[in-house]
């Protein structure tokens, strides 16, 4: 408790009016999510696992298709882990995917009932802290503080904490307890959910709207004139990557790599395989026909793919190879950058074809 005595007096003091401030607005301004319409367990806790690591205008039309497929924890129970997997197709991070559906089969297990705490919520698979405050508090009313990425940034700034954290991680540790001090009693689920869409929406990054913003007379950093310098982050180390594939075609079939299911970010998700997979080097592949070059960033990694025509590698294939047949990509899980490439390079090796 030593942060929040000392970092944070004149918000602890204020605390009642930093609480209506914030819920006043929150009933005015809210969007209209899908799990704030009708909202049920089920859907808050969908909606949390699809929410992390992304933003929620990708979320909404899967987390749509999701509830027509699998309205319920039985549903979700009973579906083929493929079907899963295809389901979340794109949302990359496939381990959630694969916990959320564990988690069900959990539930039914016990009979359909639901834990009520953080604590018994932290034993399913899959569900961290913040996932498992968000569901106790929206669901249950659990007072339990949510405290993300969002909400460290908002906190930082009232408080113009100048410390320079490792990674939002670690701020979020050091920031939990003022979290926590500042739920109130009543209706806590709501004040998360505030805090969320204040950080979603008004305390932005790079550009938060002040001028807007409900709990601006609480706030330190608006008082000195720079909140966006809050929270103060340790600059990232980032690491270039480059990564060969193939682009090997047979008999109107691809080469693919399927990912182990134990894989964290792909469980179990096809991808154009690398030249090392397909057992060839990436010497003898580069000077193949360049198809494609693409670049993307993971966590800390900064990678560039180039994607080479290759000659077939002869004999038994490799661990987790496939031919699959063109015809038959739709019917199964690519992880949603390859899907892309794939298509881009079907697309253009048929236009040079009709062309020549
Ligand atoms: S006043 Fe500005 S910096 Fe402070 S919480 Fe509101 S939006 Fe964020």
């Amino acid at each position: 408790m030593f942060f929040v005595a000392n970092h944070s007096p004149h918000l602890l003091a204020a605390k009642a009016g930093f609480q209506r401030a914030l819920r006043g607005w929150f009933r005015a301004h809210a969007r209209a999510l899908p799990w704030r319409e009708s909202p049920s367990p089920y859907k808050t806790v969908v909606s949390e696992f699809m929410l992390q690591q992304t933003q929620v205008k990708t979320v909404l039309p899967y987390l749509a298709r999701w509830l027509v497929e699998l309205p319920d924890f039985a549903a979700l129970a009973a579906a083929p882990e493929e079907r899963v997997l295809k389901l979340w197709e794109g949302l990359g991070y496939y381990s959630r995917a694969r916990n959320l559906h564990r988690l069900a089969k959990e539930i039914v297990a016990r009979g359909g009932v639901l834990p009520r705490t953080p604590e018994a919520w932290r034993e399913l698979p899959g569900v961290g802290p913040y996932t498992a405050a968000a569901v106790t508090s929206i669901a249950f009313g659990a007072r339990a503080a949510c405290v993300d990425g969002n909400v460290v940034r908002i906190l930082a700034r009232l408080t113009a904490d100048g410390t320079e954290f490792r990674d939002s991680a670690s701020a979020a540790k050091v920031f939990a307890p003022l979290a926590d001090a500042l739920l109130p009693a009543e209706d806590p689920g709501a004040h998360n959910e505030a805090m969320m869409e204040l950080g979603a929406t008004v305390c932005l990054k790079s550009k938060s709207l002040c001028s807007v913003c409900p709990v601006r007379s609480f706030c330190a950093a608006a008082a000195h004139g720079e909140p966006e310098s809050f929270p103060r982050l340790a600059p990232k180390q980032t690491e270039r990557r480059e990564v060969v594939r193939v682009w090997c075609v047979r008999r109107g079939a691809l080469l693919l790599h399927q990912a182990s299911a134990g894989a964290k970010r792909l469980a179990g998700q096809h991808e154009l395989p690398t030249a090392v997979q397909a057992g060839l080097a990436d010497a003898t592949v580069m000077r193949g026909e360049l198809l494609a070059r693409r670049k993307r960033s993971i966590t800390r990694f900064a990678i560039t793919e180039t994607i080479f025509r290759a000659t077939p590698p002869r004999g038994k294939l490799g661990d987790g190879l496939a031919w699959v047949p063109l015809a038959k990509l739709g019917d199964i899980t690519l992880s949603g950058p390859h899907r892309r490439w794939v298509e881009e390079v079907l697309r253009a090796t048929s236009r040079s074809v009709e062309a020549s």
